[in-house]
């Protein structure tokens, strides 16, 4: 299982780079989690084929997140897609997510592929050869975090969210963590109250929850800050690295 960033801003993205979306790929089966940018010409430029999507996980409303849904269904279908596609979330984003789809009346085009919605809010889902599970973080709508296991490897997605010490169990020892950060530490308040972290917070959480390596996403717009996040993220966690596109981690 590998999983690659398609693109790692926060809302607002930068030159080349696209707001936080993954494809995470085992035994050629790809789970997209969060849908921005252009997510089929991602794709491509990671050299995963669309047609191998199994499933697309949507964390939440917020546009930066799920606004690319319908362009890349339109572009499944027109590639010819004629298998199910499995669409998870939790139960008001797989809403908002159908009311996405009819604005658009996708499903009601010639051939239309089947789409198979799984609401949860906490729990299990097999995808593919992909055991995931959902649990809810702290952010200001309904939001999934997501743990990935296959083969004996364990990848932790925490998407917006302030920091808590509270994470569930099975989270721990993740190999991967891919957490948001919103700034630096002295604006912790003010991300908190926003549903965000801080990049001294995300390396707490790797701590809190042993994780070995930790992957900073979610970045804010200006790439000249990237450095200090870093510096700072790693004087508790050495293992923290800045994201890199279409590389499989
Ligand atoms: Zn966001
Ligand atoms: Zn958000």
């Amino acid at each position: 299982m590998n999983v690659y960033l398609l693109g790692y801003t926060g809302s607002m993205q930068r030159r080349g780079v696209s707001n936080t979306s993954l494809a995470i790929v085992a035994e050629g089966r790809t789970l997209l989690v969060d849908l921005s940018g252009s997510p089929v010409q991602a794709l491509k430029e990671a050299e995963i084929d669309p047609a191998t999507i199994v499933g697309v996980l949507l964390t939440h409303t917020h546009v930066d997140h799920i606004y690319a849904l319908p362009s890349l269904l339109h572009q499944l279908w027109l590639g010819g897609r004629t298998e199910p596609l499995a669409l998870i979330a939790n139960g008001p984003t797989v809403a908002f997510a159908k009311r996405l789809i009819d604005l658009f009346d996708l499903e009601r085009k010639k051939g239309f592929f089947p789409l198979i919605r799984h609401e949860i809010e906490e729990g299990d889902l097999e995808i593919g050869p992909l055991s995931l599970r959902l649990f809810p973080v702290i952010h200001g709508v309904p939001t999934s975090g997501l743990s990935v296991r296959h083969g004996g490897k364990h990848i932790v997605y925490l998407a917006d969210t302030a920091y808590s010490r509270a994470w569930p169990s099975y989270i721990q020892g993740a190999d991967i963590l891919i957490h948001e950060v919103g700034g630096l530490s002295e604006e912790e308040e003010t991300l908190a109250g926003k549903g965000h972290a801080s990049a001294r917070q995300a390396a707490q959480c790797a701590l809190d929850v042993k994780a070995k390596r930790l992957i900073l996403v979610h970045l804010p717009e200006d790439p000249k800050g990237d450095e200090l996040l870093l510096k700072e993220a790693q004087a508790l966690f050495p293992s923290t690295e800045l994201p890199r596109l279409n590389i499989p981690y």
